[in-house]
C-alpha cells in the first residue's frame, strides 16, 4: 500500500487528512512534531509522500523538508501553507518541496496533490525494479518480492542477492561479492560470504538443498541461475 506521511500537529487537521487519505487508498503515517516526522520516515523507508504543516511546536515545516532532502532526493513533498503565508509559500518551493496546498483545502485537492506527486515519482520508481523469475526486487525501498510475498532480507543479504540480479548467468567469485558487498577494505575472511549464501538460499530457494537460483561455481563462486 502507498504510503503518506502526515506531519500536522493540529489533531483535528492531522485526523481530518488521515481520514481522506485512507478514504483515497493509502496508508497514512502521522507525525506530531517535526523530529517524529523524521524518525518515521527513517523507519518507514517506503513513504513516497510527505505533507508537511509549516506552523510546527518544534522544528518548522520548512527546516524539515531540508532535512528530509538533504537525504532524499525522490520522496515527493508537499507543504500545508496558511493564505498568510505567501511568502513562505516560495521559500518552501525553493528549498525542495514539490508542491503546496494552501489552509482551509478541500480533501479532494489534497488527495488530487498527492495522486499527481505519485504518479511522477512512480514513473522514477519503475526503472528501479528489477524482475527476474519470480522474484521482484525494488532497489528504491530495498525489498523482496517472490511470487507476490515479502521475504525478509538483512541489508547484507540484500545487497548480494541484488549484485547476482544486475549480473545474471555471470560467475561471481567469493573476493567478487566480498568486495561488492563489504567494501574492498573488508578484513574478515572469505567464508562469510558462504554464511550468507546458505541463509539466502534457505530464504529464497524452492529447495535449499537444491538451489536452482543462487548456484554453485565449484572450486570459484556463485552464480545467478543455472
Ligand atoms: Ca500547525
Amino acid at each position: 500500500m502507498k504510503k503518506v506521511l502526515i506531519l500536522e500537529d493540529e489533531v483535528n487537521i492531522r485526523s481530518f487528512v488521515v481520514i481522506n487519505l485512507k478514504r483515497a487508498g493509502y496508508d497514512a503515517i502521522e507525525a506530531g512534531t517535526g523530529m517524529e516526522a523524521l524518525e518515521k520516515l527513517q523507519r518507514y523507508p517506503d513513504i513516497g509522500v510527505a505533507i508537511l504543516d509549516v506552523m510546527l511546536p518544534d522544528i518548522d515545516g520548512f527546516e524539515v523538508c531540508r532535512r528530509i532532502r538533504a537525504t532524499s532526493k525522490q520522496i515527493g513533498i508537499i507543504m500545508l501553507t496558511a493564505r498568510t503565508q505567501e511568502m513562505d509559500k516560495v521559500t518552501g518551493l525553493m528549498t525542495g518541496a514539490d508542491d503546496y496546498v494552501t489552509k482551509p483545502f478541500s480533501p479532494a485537492e489534497l488527495t488530487a496533490r498527492i495522486d499527481a506527486l505519485y504518479r511522477r515519482i512512480g514513473g522514477g520508481m519503475d526503472t528501479e525494479l528489477i524482475s527476474q523469475g519470480p522474484f521482484l526486487m525494488n532497489t528504491r525501498n530495498h525489498t523482496l518480492d517472490k511470487s507476490g510475498n515479502r521475504i525478509r532480507l538483512t541489508q547484507v543479504e540484500y545487497s548480494i542477492l541484488k549484485l547476482f540480479m544486475q549480473n545474471p548467468s555471470r560467475a561471481l567469485s567469493r573476493e567478487d561479492i566480498l568486495s561488492a558487498v563489504w567494501g574492498r577494505d573488508y578484513e574478515g575472511e572469505l567464508k562469510i560470504v558462504d554464511v550468507n549464501i546458505r541463509r539466502l538460499r534457505i530464504k529464497i530457494e524452492d529447495d535449499a538443498t537444491n538451489p536452482t537460483y543462487i548456484t554453485t561455481v565449484w572450486g570459484f563462486g556463485y552464480k545467478w541461475g543455472t
